[in-house]
């Protein structure tokens, strides 16, 4: 997945690069439109988006700052729910979660996948109807599963032996049946990086095939007097531009189901077949189409169910980065450029590691620009740092921004819409940036940026 690795030993440790740094591009000012949010444009040398420019954002709503196009997340929804139209599509909350997102999610008539009581309580809070909430977490507590059961969660993917005898005590306590689907692992390999690659055998979600898991969990649920077994739940992982996992994992599952079907009879509606459709971070990513991935998902499992004579189930996806990640930009303002005679010059921003992880944690890769002014001052290689007491806080970790960058100008990184927020800390005590969705020109602070007070606010001394 990255070009880089993390040589054994401290946290510390230096990040190198395995080969050469890319070439420069040919223009450090255009905005490839496979990387940047829809509405995204370079007008009169600085950039907009949503018809606003960065400067304005940046002066109005301060830095770092999480921009939303608005506009590009409610297409990317709407492309999801018209491919897979006779499918549910979830929006993976764990992306991206706050009411406004929530709320765009339920008009473009999407559902929403939660995976924790504090997501599911956002999910309430901003109104989305229960009835389309699903609910997931390998480790979900009594007191999460109490509260999804008692606010009448439309699905429950259940995780664990253990999940099973909790589910139904709850259930039984409130007198409800929950439906539900078991999750189970296909043995598949995604092409992705380790810590996001979720269906082999050795990891710690859902019940595997290949032991006989799946089956003893679909055992135990039938036998399971409070709970309704609608389905099955397959995730493969994320990030993934193959679809070969995809199909091979969806084959397995929709095998599986037939096989319940032949041995104990019990005809099974609903498949979930998860999340993970890559996105591009950088020209280079070539991203799946949702188009065709629905089609090529929809035509396996029709065809294993025909074949085992099962009707066909009703599909379910749950993408989150799919939807969500493009549509978002963090704008930073620089602080200091500091060049390392004869290696590179580290242009250092005042975010960092705590709004963005996952170059740290993945060895992501991300496109940045400055992107409040045009320049045609040549390229300088550079690497994007934050501002944390650490030497892994980088954020790209090879790009050429112009030779005449200076403090004060604005860079953006594209599609950190997912995981970036959603995966923020206050580590070394910074606040948490702001969100704004931008859209025909208008801004709108829909998660406000974090005080000091907000910092102290859970020290009680
Ligand atoms: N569904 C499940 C069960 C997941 O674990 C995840 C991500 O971890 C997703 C959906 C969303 O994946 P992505 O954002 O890659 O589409």
């Amino acid at each position: 997945m990255s070009r880089y690795a993390h040589p054994a030993g401290s946290r510390h440790a230096e990040i190198l690069p395995e080969d050469n740094p890319p070439m420069p591009p040919e223009d450090l000012n255009a905005l490839d439109p496979r990387v940047w949010p829809a509405t995204a444009r370079r007008d009169g040398g600085e950039v907009s988006v949503g018809g606003i420019g960065v400067r304005e954002l940046a002066a109005a709503h301060g830095t770092p700052l999480f921009v939303m196009d608005e506009e590009d997340f409610r297409r990317r929804a709407r492309d999801f729910s018209q491919a897979f139209a006779d499918a549910d599509v979830y929006y993976a909350g764990k992306a991206l979660l706050n009411k406004a997102v929530a709320r765009w999610v339920v008009e473009e008539g999407l559902k929403l996948d939660v995976c924790s009581g504090g997501e599911l309580a956002v999910a309430l809070a901003a109104g989305v109807p229960v009835e389309r909430i699903g609910m997931h977490g390998n480790n979900k507590s009594e007191r999460e599963l109490h509260r999804a059961v008692e606010a009448g969660v439309g699905r429950i993917i259940i995780d664990s032996f253990d999940e099973i005898e909790r589910l139904e005590a709850v259930a039984a306590g409130l007198d409800r049946r929950p439906k539900v689907l078991i999750r189970v692992t296909t043995g598949v390999e995604a092409h992705t990086h380790e810590f996001v690659a979720t269906a082999h055998d050795d990891q710690k979600f859902g019940f595997a095939l290949s032991t006989g898991a799946a089956g003893g969990a679909v055992r135990a649920v039938l036998d399971a007097p409070h709970l309704e077994l609608v389905g099955l739940h397959s995730h493969i992982g994320s990030q993934i531009f193959d679809t070969s996992g995809f199909e091979v994992a969806a084959r397995r599952v929709a095998r599986f189901l037939t096989g319940i079907h032949q041995e104990l009879g019990v005809t099974l509606d609903e498949l979930d077949l998860g999340g993970g459709l890559g996105i591009a971070y950088t020209s280079g990513d070539d991203p799946l189409d949702t188009k065709s991935i629905a089609e090529s998902l929809t035509a396996i499992v029709r065809r294993e169910c025909e074949e085992g004579g099962l009707p066909m189930p009703r599909i379910a996806v749950e993408p989150g980065r799919a939807i969500a990640g493009p549509a978002g930009i963090t704008l930073y303002e620089v602080g200091t450029v500091k060049d390392v005679e004869g290696i590179r010059t580290y242009v250092s921003v005042d975010g960092g590691m705590s709004d963005n992880i996952r170059t740290a944690l993945y060895g992501s890769e991300y496109t940045s620009q400055m992107v409040s002014r045009e320049s045609s001052a040549g390229p300088m290689l550079s690497r994007l740092v934050g501002k944390h007491c650490e030497s892994g806080d980088i954020i790209v970790h090879d790009l050429y921004l112009p030779a005449d960058l200076r403090p004060g100008d604005l860079v953006a990184v594209a599609a950190t819409g997912a995981y970036c927020y959603s995966m923020a800390s206050n580590y070394n005590h910074l606040p948490r940036p702001a969100m704004v969705a931008v859209r025909e020109g208008r801004a709108r602070t829909i998660v406000r940026r974090e005080t000091e007070e907000d910092l102290l606010r859970l020290d009680v001394g």
